[in-house]
């Protein structure tokens, strides 16, 4: 599966943690994420990571075009609420799509958790049969 990971500057430590703790899941998929979230992940995990450009200079929006070509499975972002972002239309964007092509979208770490159980228990597979859908 295509994992995005992205991660407000506030919530960079907890997305390394996370990445640390589910490598031997994170591992066996194809990950994609922001600039300094995936630089970070990598440096700090050795997890091999497509990076895009920094979130506020186009990132977030590179992986929402990856989603509206239904070339993406699942979001992880750990969003900072109590900050405001200079991308925040960025931000709320890739969000949308989300929900507009029902992909799978994790905003903080619990819901990641599930995610990632969901993941090594296979139980994500609808994506497999959804892959290749034009409408769904
Ligand atoms: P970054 O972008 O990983 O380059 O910091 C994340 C974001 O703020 O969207």
């Amino acid at each position: 599966m295509n994992i995005a990971l992205i991660a407000h500057d506030k919530k960079k430590q907890t997305i390394i943690n996370f990445a640390l703790a589910y490598k031997h899941v994170l591992e066996k998929h194809q990950l994609f994420a922001t600039g300094t979230t995936g630089k970070l992940i990598t440096e700090e995990t050795g997890l091999a990571i497509h990076r895009f450009l920094s979130g506020p200079l186009g990132g977030d929006q590179q992986i929402g075009a990856m989603i509206a070509n239904n070339e993406m499975d699942m979001v992880i972002f750990f969003r900072d609420p109590l900050t405001a972002q200079p991308h925040e239309p960025d931000v709320s964007a890739l969000i949308r799509l989300c929900d507009v092509h029902q992909i799978p979208l994790a905003t903080n770490i619990s819901s990641a958790e599930i995610f990632i159980h969901g993941l090594e228990h296979g139980s994500l597979d609808w994506r497999k049969i959804m892959k290749g859908k034009k409408e769904y």
